[in-house]
């Protein structure tokens, strides 16, 4: 599948400096931020530095040493929060169906309450 990157979307701009973020942690291929509408107690974003559109595309295209350092990354990003217990959710909305507002993927962490059942009925 080809992916088509856009890169004026408000991660890419985060990354290149442009506009601000809550940075909570960064590593050499990935960045971990607060969302700016929190809709938990924690609301995290990780996102890889790399120009990816969604995990299939990540999944697809990233090298090794990007995929290891982004998953260590949502773990280290749990463990900072201290949502590892009681527990926690992680979301990576893709694309159309998905509700996919940012086209560069990103992983919510959601936590700090209890979350509830993981989809609302189709609306
Ligand atoms: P999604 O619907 O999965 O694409 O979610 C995009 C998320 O990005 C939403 O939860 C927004 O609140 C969040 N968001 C949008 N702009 C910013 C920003 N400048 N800084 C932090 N989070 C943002």
């Amino acid at each position: 599948m080809a992916y088509v990157y856009d890169d004026q979307n408000v991660f890419a701009k985060i990354l290149r400096g442009e506009i601000p973020c809550n940075k909570v942690l960064e590593t050499e291929h990935s960045l971990a931020f607060a969302d700016i509408t929190p809709q938990a107690p924690v609301h995290l974003l990780v996102i890889p530095k790399g120009p990816y559109v969604c995990y299939a595309h990540f999944a697809e295209e990233a090298s090794d040493e990007e995929i290891v350092d982004f998953t260590r990354t949502v773990g280290e990003v749990c463990r900072d929060a201290g949502v590892v217990e009681p527990g926690y959710r992680l979301i990576s909305n893709a694309r159309q169906h998905g509700h996919q507002e940012v086209p560069h993927l990103h992983v919510h962490v959601l936590g700090g309450r209890a979350l509830g059942p993981m989809l609302h009925p189709a609306g």
